[in-house]
């Protein structure tokens, strides 16, 4: 996969040279390019950036220089334009398999008040353009959610994780895991500060590791998650039993 990264702040991304991401980099799976918006503002100030029409405080992003950088960097190519906003769509597990299915993925990091809404409209007209939100808070800039989108896509891309099962068992996993979280998990020794690992896990019996899994994994999501909670289907009497 191709993964174009254009902000005012090529330097956020230093943390994509490390571990699976960095691997992953290295091993050719993954072609990250990062640009400088800045390097398209052609006034002596670099300026990328201009007050709002309408009034109000802050400053919005130029749909000049977002033109020139995007037109440059897709020349006749149709990747799909990632545009990081908490007006977006929400970023699931879903999106990110969807995204990782992608041949090539150009993110637009905002600053400031966003960027000028005609720069999602006009490329809209020439690529699939998705406006995403990483959760319902607000950040100073696109950079982080990217980072965060790039890790969550990048590590289901074919051969990044040492062990494909990885992901099936994760939380929101398509499938059985849809609207689970994952459970708690142990590893040794069997006695930690007089904390013991569940018995189950030690018997060597899978039909009731796997049960148990599941049966924490339900409380979990009914604790810490009932709006997942309310989504779960395919619910026998057992589960119903430990919901009641
Ligand atoms: N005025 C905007 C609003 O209320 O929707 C917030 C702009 S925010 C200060 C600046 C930039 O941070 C946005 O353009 C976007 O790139 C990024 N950003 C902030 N919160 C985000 C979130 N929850 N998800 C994705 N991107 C976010």
């Amino acid at each position: 996969m191709r993964a174009d990264i254009v902000s005012i702040f090529p330097e956020y991304f230093s943390p994509l040279e490390v571990s699976l991401i960095g691997k992953a980099r290295a091993s050719g799976t993954l072609d990250v390019r990062l640009h400088q918006l800045r390097d398209w503002a052609h006034d002596v100030h670099k300026t990328v950036d201009d007050t709002p029409y309408g009034g109000g405080p802050g400053m919005v992003m130029k749909p000049e220089i977002w033109g020139a950088a995007l037109d440059d960097i897709a020349g006749d190519g149709s990747p799909v334009l990632v545009v990081p906003t908490p007006s977006g769509r929400p970023f699931t597990q879903a999106m990110a398999q969807e995204l990782a299915a992608e041949p090539w993925l150009v993110f637009a990091c905002g600053r400031y008040e966003g960027i000028d809404s005609r720069v999602m409209v006009e490329y809209g007209r020439r690529m699939r353009v998705v406006e995403v939100s990483i959760g319902d808070y607000v950040l100073a800039g696109g950079e982080v959610a990217v980072l965060v989108m790039i890790e969550a896509i990048g590590r289901l891309l074919p051969g990044v994780l040492g062990n494909a099962n990885s992901v099936v068992d994760d939380s929101f996993a398509p499938g059985a895991m849809e609207n689970l979280l994952e459970g708690p998990v142990y590893t040794k020794p069997p006695v930690w500060r007089e904390h013991a690992v569940p018995d189950v896990l030690l018997s060597g019996h899978h039909g009731k590791v796997a049960r148990w899994r599941r049966d924490q994994a339900l409380r979990r999501t009914v604790d810490n998650r009932p709006d997942l909670a309310a989504r779960l289907t395919g619910l026998d009497k057992h589960d119903r039993a430990l919901l009641d």
